[in-house]
């Protein structure tokens, strides 16, 4: 089966959970939480389960070196040189900006997990990889490219591989969940997601919180999910129509922009942190929470409904925001 044809890089499945103090405070809502910061991977995160099935394919390519991209503080990044590592594989990384004096925060481990970095200026989505693959073909290497976030369908199926261990979860605790929130920003997770939701019938409503209203390579974040969607659902076998609404992507927390931490961001991590020592991270997790706490009080979804929050990790880029988070 293809679901089973990966690398394992994380410690799996993730602990899901109640948040007893905060099912308190927002009752008669009743609030879970999936650990993906627990993925086990240099430090945990979402990218662990993308990168299953991203390096199982590098290496049944014959590949030699892996090639990826993001923002300096990219999770993605970090988490992709620690699976390299494991895997024996080299590693690039082109990160936007310029080389800063002091390496802080995921640039500093994707450093010290051995990664190659490059920096790359305005370009923080993968512009530069073609260039860099050519270079390294001329040098007789075999690179593989994993685009911007993972995000494709091959790393999509850690996220459609999610959803059946958490139903398995579910079925153990006997629970239903009514809404899933969870921040979507290059849109493998989502994508993963939605596909799992519905062949594995969980009927759960997805509330996908939108971190960076910029588009990828012109193409927005929307038709990338919906693209990455309909791949998969020929691969799975899945019988849905899916139109743009199945995908429907919540803006409305993305004022700011990608990576500017407000005082909703702040608000969320404390919040979680003092009442329930969980810690989320400035720039993704951060405002879903924050939007899902949102819902929460503004009663934007049925009282007494199950939520569960998909905590997508991030933790180390804390240390890199010190200043806004004080
Ligand atoms: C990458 C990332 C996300 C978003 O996942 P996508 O699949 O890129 O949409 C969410 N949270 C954290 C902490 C991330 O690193």
């Amino acid at each position: 089966m293809i679901l089973d044809h990966k690398f394992d890089l994380g410690f799996l499945p993730t602990p899901l959970h109640h948040l007893k103090n905060l099912s308190e405070k927002y009752s008669p809502y009743h609030i879970f939480i999936k650990r993906d910061d627990q993925t086990g991977l240099a430090s945990g995160g979402n990218k662990t389960r993308k990168l299953e099935f991203l390096i199982q394919e590098a290496l049944d390519n014959g590949c030699d070196t892996i090639i990826t991209a993001g923002a300096q503080q990219s999770n993605h990044c970090r988490q992709t040189a620690a699976a390299c590592a494991i895997a024996n594989l080299k590693c690039h990384l082109l990160l936007g900006g310029t080389a800063p004096q002091k390496y802080n925060g995921n640039l500093l481990l994707s450093h010290l997990l051995g990664a190659q970095i490059h920096f790359t200026g305005e370009n923080r989505k993968g512009e530069n990889i073609d260039g860099l693959k050519q270079q390294l073909e001329l040098e007789e290497k075999k690179p593989f490219v994993i685009p911007y976030g993972g995000s494709n369908l091959t790393g999509a199926l850690g996220f459609v591989n999610a959803v059946k261990e958490l139903k398995a979860q579910l079925i153990a605790q006997n629970l239903k969940i009514d809404y899933l929130f969870f921040a979507s920003s290059s849109g493998g997770t989502q994508a993963g997601l939605t596909l799992g939701n519905d062949l594995y019938n969980l009927k759960m409503n997805l509330v996908p919180i939108g971190i960076d209203k910029s588009e990828t390579q012109g193409v927005s974040l929307e038709e990338m999910v919906l693209h990455i969607v309909n791949e998969g659902k020929q691969l799975l076998k899945i019988k849905k129509e899916y139109r743009s609404s199945d995908v429907k992507i919540n803006n409305d927390y993305n004022e700011a922009g990608y990576g500017v931490i407000t005082e909703n961001e702040k608000e969320a991590i404390k919040e979680l942190a003092k009442n329930e020592g969980i810690l989320l991270d400035p720039v993704y997790t951060g405002r879903a929470f924050y939007a899902m706490t949102d819902y929460l009080k503004k009663e934007k979804i049925p009282s007494k409904a199950t939520v569960l929050f998909w905590h997508t990790g991030g933790f180390s880029a804390n240390f890199y925001y010190a200043d806004e988070l004080m």
